[in-house]
């Protein structure tokens, strides 16, 4: 049975297969590129196998694109950090707003994190960005079999290794083998189905629109990371590095009303100037609507098969915890495949693993985006009240601020997952 150790067959473990002494990664994205970054440093093997092909590779939309304090030094020890610092916007501050009664509620500054970090800052860099640099990165590395224009279909493994079935450049199918497989596909992983692995969690009704725009909103006062709560539409605004620099308005949108209609460029127009009424259209460009789930899979790995990344846990992009997260899931997962390979631990190693990345996704992830949602859309005046009075204490004691931008930064997470043994 693909997939499954316990559906080999006697046979096939009589072959007593020799596998190769590497890792083979499925999925480019952000967290297959980090975690075969960080293999091939240590001088690991890996065959790193990507759908897409250098013809359209950097045609993906742009997506997630805060990278948090806590992520920021990961990228910085596979020596990333670097080259997307000047791709991005350096973002000290957020703020939360009040739309309903246009006010600045409170602002964040990660100056207070000066001493806990050597990033007190968020590095606004679209996922795009990273992956360009990442691919190239890996394209420059001995250790790293990069097959692009590949595509994954199928596995299985036995005690000893794992077999990943392809359709490599000329249609043929192929076999790769290797001693562990990560699937870094994101949030419609094969080999998660394939293991039967339950996706729990939840989908909104409602489906968020992300409308790109080309216009300074600083001059409104907004600062590069905006949060703005409001009963009736609340809306995140952030602030990319161009040419031409853009900034990104997310809404939620009426489940039941229709796409097109949504999509159309005049009720783009519309709400923007609702959000903001200048009196002159907006120059839009690019929008697309998302629908938003909250699920974190059963388990996260199988025998040799391991999910990280968005194929473990997907989230809503309010408070940008899902590329980070799942970058998170890759540096951890790597130093556990080191350490397997160096024989410094066995592979029950990889449970540890588990518990860890899974406790985050769960009690941080999934808690704290769903807390962020339902904060900017409340509803009832006197808990909006109580809410936002919350933020300002918060904002304006510097203990508290700081103890708030160490989970916000996502180092709080990090260190509830250290101490899970
Ligand atoms: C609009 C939007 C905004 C977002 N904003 C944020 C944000 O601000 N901050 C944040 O942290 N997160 C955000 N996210 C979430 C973020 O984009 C994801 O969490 C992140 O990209 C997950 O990375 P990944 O590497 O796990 O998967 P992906 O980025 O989905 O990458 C998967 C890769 O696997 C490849 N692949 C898939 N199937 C196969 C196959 N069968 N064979 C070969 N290759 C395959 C794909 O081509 C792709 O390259 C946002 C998401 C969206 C949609």
């Amino acid at each position: 049975m693909p997939g499954s150790s316990s559906g080999m067959t006697p046979e096939k473990y009589l072959r007593m297969r020799t596998y190769p002494n590497r890792i083979v990664v499925i999925g480019a994205g952000p967290v297959g590129l980090c975690l075969s970054l960080a293999l091939a440093q240590a001088d690991i093997k890996v065959c790193l196998v990507e759908a897409l092909g250098d013809d359209n590779f950097l045609e993906q939309v742009p997506r997630a694109g805060t990278n948090h304090p806590a992520t920021l030094e990961m990228y910085d020890r596979i020596g990333l950090y670097p080259k997307l610092e000047p791709r991005g916007i350096i973002a000290p501050v957020f703020h939360y707003w009040d739309r309903h009664e246009g006010k600045l509620i409170a602002a964040f500054d990660h100056a207070s994190l000066k001493n806990d970090t050597r990033f007190p800052y968020v590095l606004q860099c679209e996922r795009i960005k990273i992956v360009e640099e990442a691919l190239k990165m890996a394209k420059a590395h001995p250790n790293i079999d990069l097959r692009l224009q590949t595509e994954f279909v199928s596995f299985e493994q036995d005690a000893d290794g794992v077999v990943a079935h392809v359709v490599n450049p000329d249609g043929e199918e192929e076999a790769i083998e290797g001693r562990y497989i990560v699937s870094g596909e994101g949030a419609r992983s094969l080999i998660r189905k394939d293991l039967g692995i339950a996706f729990e969690g939840f989908t909104y009704d409602d489906r968020t629109l992300n409308i790109e725009v080309a216009y300074d909103f600083t001059q409104h006062g907004y600062t590069h990371r905006n949060y703005i709560s409001d009963p009736t539409e609340w809306s995140n605004l952030f602030h990319w590095k161009g040419p031409p620099d853009r900034w990104r308005v997310h809404f939620p949108t009426d489940s039941n009303a229709d796409e097109a209609m949504i999509m159309q460029p005049e009720a783009l127009q519309m709400r923007l100037q609702r959000f903001l009424p200048t009196g002159k259209p907006f120059d839009i460009v690019g929008s697309n609507l998302y629908v938003v789930h909250q699920r974190v899979a059963d388990k996260f790995r199988v025998g040799r098969a391991i999910l990280a990344g968005d194929s473990a846990h997907v989230n809503s992009p309010i408070g940008a915890m899902g590329m980070n997260s799942g970058v998170h899931d890759a540096i951890n997962l790597a130093d556990k495949l080191i350490a397997i390979a160096r024989k410094e631990a066995d592979d029950g190693v990889l449970d540890r693993y588990e518990r860890q990345r899974r406790h985050v996704a769960v009690a941080h992830t999934q808690a704290q985006t769903i807390r962020n949602k339902r904060l900017l859309a409340e509803q009832d005046p006197a808990v909006r009240q109580r809410n936002h009075d919350e933020l300002r204490r918060t904002a304006d004691d510097p203990k508290l601020a700081r103890k708030f931008l160490l989970r916000t930064a996502l180092f709080e997470s990090l260190r509830e997952a250290e101490a899970i043994a």
